[in-house]
């Protein structure tokens, strides 16, 4: 594997920084998880727009102007012959000395891996997944401002340990308030009466692509989509539920907790969300 690292492309095994770097010593950096379908980097401007928004908002500056970044990717996919395939580019504060100061750090590093990534069993798109709601709360959005993708993920592999634990393959988190937030790498919707509900920004989430895509997918199906606060008892009672994210695309989940969510079967929204999520995608008109 090809690896881009600060404007080279290298070998995998080459590709290295300093143990001084703050993303290794403090999680001191910003990244973006963006999937490669066809060849081509699916919604390239949200992604790019997100991760300098991510950066701004800690004060960091990334080396590289945009247009650079989608460029090193396309060479990243050139150099791997990725097709199908999911990039994770990171950026670090770089290498500093061993206190906090973000600002005594040389010059941040960026690089760009291009693998693929299979983050839930391709059966579970069918049958739906089983997931809990762990102790583990979201941190609110003034401790931890959840627009910053940054390198610190410490609470989301918390949940995530309370997932492997209970033998399930993700977590949904709650917020201080007790309303559900997100997944630990993924946002979460309800259907109920036909209506496709998720939290708002204001429960402390990351703002999705896929969240946005599947907003823009269920306004042309005429599926009403909102924004709306709710508990983990509406979760429960709800008809259906489903995650989306660039890694889990649109997966149903069919069990939270000891309970069943509807039928117990993909309902039939997550269904044509899910249908059209494919066909949005291998239509490459994105
Ligand atoms: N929430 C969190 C915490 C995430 O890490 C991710 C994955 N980036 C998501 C939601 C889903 O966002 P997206 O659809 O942009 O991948």
């Amino acid at each position: 594997m090809k690896v881009w690292l600060n404007g080279k492309l290298v070998a995998e095994g080459e590709a290295k920084l300093s143990v001084l770097d703050h993303g290794t010593l403090y999680g001191d950096g910003v990244f973006e998880g963006i999937r490669v379908y066809g060849g081509r980097v699916f919604r390239c401007k949200q992604h790019m727009d997100r991760l300098y928004e991510s950066a701004r908002r800690i004060r960091l500056t990334i080396p590289y102007a945009a247009a650079e970044l989608v460029d090193a990717m396309d060479e990243g996919i050139r150099a791997n012959g990725t097709a199908e395939g999911y990039i994770r580019l990171v950026v670090t504060r770089g290498a500093g000395t061993l206190g906090l100061n973000p600002f005594k750090c040389s010059r941040p590093n960026v690089f760009i891996i291009v693998d693929s990534i299979e983050l839930y069993p391709q059966q579970l798109y069918e049958t739906g997944m089983a997931v809990i709601v762990p102790r583990t709360v979201r941190p609110p959005a003034r401790m931890l401002d959840p627009c910053v993708k940054s390198l610190n993920y410490l609470n989301n592999i918390r949940a995530k340990i309370e997932a492997i634990d209970a033998g399930v393959p993700e977590a949904i988190l709650l917020n201080e308030c007790g309303n559900v937030a997100e997944g630990t790498g993924d946002n979460i919707f309800i259907v109920r009466d036909g209506r496709a509900l998720t939290p708002p920004a204001e429960a402390g989430i990351l703002i999705g692509i896929t969240r946005g895509v599947v907003f823009e997918l269920a306004g042309k199906l005429q599926i009403p989509a909102e924004e709306v606060d709710f508990k983990p008892q509406d979760l429960y009672a709800a008809d259906e539920c489903f995650l989306t994210g660039t890694a889990a695309e649109v997966i149903p989940v069919t069990r939270v907790d000891d309970r069943t969510i509807g039928t117990g079967e993909p309902g039939p929204v997550t269904r044509k969300l899910f249908r059209a999520f494919r066909e949005y995608v291998a239509s490459g008109e994105w």
